[in-house]
């Protein structure tokens, strides 16, 4: 087994001598401050890496993944995550990024006993629920990645409801909330449409997110 992955670390040395060729002083430019635009909210899983997907480099993405892409109202992880890009950072967008084929949304969506997961993923059955009298209607085969995207209008709709993303608006500060969905088969971004600019926004956002994905996955009427 190897155990020094000597592998990653070469990779490590490539990539920084590549990047200061590029740009002399990239790195010493960065150190002594960060001032991304956008805050990331995404999966943690390993086919969805934040900054390759939007090229962006170093320094311009702040990011929070996790099993599922979710915002929890009490996560102090990622309500950290939030506030210090909102407060600190002053970032202009957040942005919730689910994936097409999630295995965190799949393993909710048919009630698969992962592990101490299954109570993370308890969340994405809370939205499941909210739901099922619609996904009962979708065809089986498109049901997760229905939920997908149900799950990121929602999760979306979780940052906009947070004390952080409120209070930001109620002092004028520009902030936007955004619920983008990644599709694994075809390396395409698509944003939902759950665009909220201020609390005025927030409710007509979110129906109007929630009647597109509806759209999306209506099944063709039988003549
Ligand atoms: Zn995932």
């Amino acid at each position: 087994m190897t155990t020094q992955l000597q592998e990653l670390l070469d990779n490590n040395r490539l990539w920084a001598k590549k990047v200061e060729a590029q740009t002399p002083g990239f790195f010493t430019n960065l150190l002594s401050q960060q001032a991304p635009q956008y805050m990331w909210i995404g999966c943690a899983d390993s086919r969805v890496p934040a900054n390759e997907l939007v090229n962006l480099l170093p320094g311009e993405l702040f990011v929070h993944r996790n099993v599922a892409n979710l915002v929890v109202h009490s996560d102090l992880n990622c309500l950290s995550v939030i506030q210090f890009a909102t407060d600190v950072l002053k970032v202009k967008h957040i942005i919730v990024v689910g994936h097409s084929n999630c295995g965190g949304v799949a393993a909710a969506m048919n009630d698969r006993r992962v592990g101490l997961s299954d109570n993370w993923l308890r969340h994405v059955q809370d939205v499941r629920n909210r739901h099922q009298a619609w996904l009962d209607t979708v065809d089986p085969s498109q049901r997760v990645n229905a939920l997908c995207e149900l799950n990121v209008v929602e999760q979306a709709l979780n940052v906009c409801q947070t004390t952080i993303v409120q209070d930001a608006w109620q002092r004028s500060q520009e902030v936007v909330v955004h619920g983008w969905v990644y599709g694994l088969h075809n390396g395409l971004l698509e944003d939902l449409a759950m665009t909220a600019t201020g609390p005025e926004d927030v409710g007509s956002a979110f129906e109007n997110a929630l009647a597109a994905v509806k759209a999306r996955y209506a099944k063709p009427e039988t003549p």
